[in-house]
């Protein structure tokens, strides 16, 4: 039986950073599950979707193929075949993620893709429902979480290194409103797993949870 370590939590509490990092000092696998709505999100803006277009939404994502590999222990996200990795860490691409994943095509179908990978292979996995939804049985579930402020200013950082403009006040407005779509969606909402382990990362460095995580698998 594989084994599988659940992270959840809101956007920008560092959870893709630690699970990475868990992954790899594990040689488990990590499955950025963020990066998959992402990739359908980014489907949806090109085919001119509305965010508020919920019926077009639903018809619109059967015609997107998202799938998973590995190269040099990197995931990439395959787009109708299309390496997508690049164009996905945007502002508009992650709010358009947010505005479209509770719809329920969407969800099963990244669903069936994440719990077929777990059940294969020995996985970090992240995202919003991945401790009360994909992974109910996983060994060791994690809510990772920081403070508004605390995320917006590391977002915030992200995209100054890409050189991308940015406005904190802008951010942390659109953290809130994210956060706040899917904690209260109908579907599979942002909540901590009654079994998750609670960590606010806030003052904390990614050596300390990635470590504190590491030492919840002994
Ligand atoms: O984690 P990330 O910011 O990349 O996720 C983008 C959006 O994808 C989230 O705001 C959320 O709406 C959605 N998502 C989800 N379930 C997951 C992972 C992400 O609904 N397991």
């Amino acid at each position: 039986m594989s084994y599988n370590i659940a992270i959840d939590g809101p956007a920008g509490a560092g959870k893709s950073t630690i699970a990475k990092l868990v992954a790899k000092r594990m040689h488990f696998i990590y499955v950025d599950t963020g990066a998959m709505y992402r990739a359908m999100a980014l489907y949806l803006i090109r085919r001119g979707v509305g965010a508020e277009e919920k019926e077009k939404i639903e018809k619109v994502c059967q015609e997107a193929q998202i799938s998973i590999e590995y190269q040099n222990g990197e995931q990439i996200v395959l787009l109708n075949g299309e390496n997508v990795n690049g164009l996905l860490r945007t502002e508009e691409v992650g709010n358009m993620a947010s505005v479209s994943s509770p719809n329920r095509a969407v969800r099963e179908k990244m669903v069936q893709i994440q719990k077929e990978l777990a059940e294969k292979a020995d996985v970090v996995m992240d995202g919003r429902d991945i401790g009360t939804c994909v992974l109910p049985d996983a060994q060791v579930k994690v809510y990772l979480t920081a403070s508004t402020k605390v995320r917006a200013m590391r977002r915030y950082k992200e995209l100054e290194e890409k050189g991308e403009t940015c406005d904190l006040a802008k951010i942390e407005a659109d953290i809130a409103e994210r956060d706040h779509r899917d904690m209260t969606r109908e579907l599979a909402p942002l909540q901590q797993a009654k079994d998750a382990v609670l960590i606010d990362s806030s003052e904390m460095t990614i050596e300390e949870v990635a470590e504190k995580i590491i030492a919840l698998c002994k």
